[in-house]
């Protein structure tokens, strides 16, 4: 058996790379664009980071864990459940995503923008949209608290009906 010895031939054979520079696979621009932000982050950056990032750019609106995972997992093979509330924590915790607690569902995630919108959630179906922010910036309501309480923030989640469930509602 002849051993192959790689490297080690003269001619190049074939292997003529196409003319046209640019895109010789499909793009990875949205992971390269995931791997830019962690990095200002200052996070590490690993392909599973870049595949929750992704999944949640990609995915728009207010997934939850299941449905990120999902898609993660077409970048990345195999993503157990816990490895992305793992990823998703992590996200959360730097600014990156925003993570919404709606009363009797699970917790649903979104590119963070920074823009203090507020969300609109479906009483019938659980669909949640964003609502932007009343008066513009954080907070966006004024509380009657104490002075010696600071207030950053206000959330505000507005319920009802959406337009799907609405005429059913009224049948
Ligand atoms: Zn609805
Ligand atoms: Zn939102």
């Amino acid at each position: 058996m002849a051993k192959f010895r790689a490297g080690s031939g003269l001619v190049r054979q074939g292997t003529h790379r196409a003319g046209t520079a640019g895109k010789d696979r499909d793009a990875p621009e949205p992971m390269d664009r995931a791997a830019a932000r962690l990095r200002e982050a200052q996070l590490r950056v690993t392909v599973q980071r870049m595949a929750v990032l992704t999944a949640i750019e990609e995915l728009g609106g207010h997934p939850d864990v299941e449905a990120i995972r999902g898609r993660a997992q077409e970048a990345t093979g195999g993503l157990s459940l816990q490895a992305t509330y793992n990823v998703l924590r992590v996200l959360t915790e730097v600014g990156l995503v925003r993570c919404t607690q709606v009363t009797g569902q699970q917790a649903r995630y979104e590119a963070e923008r920074h823009n203090n919108h507020h969300h609109f959630v479906c009483r019938l179906c659980g669909d949640i949209i964003d609502v932007d922010c009343v008066i513009g910036e954080a907070p966006c309501l004024v509380a009657e608290l104490p002075e010696s309480y600071r207030v950053d923030e206000a959330a505000v989640t507005y319920w009802g009906a959406c337009p799907r469930c609405a005429p059913a509602e009224h049948g």
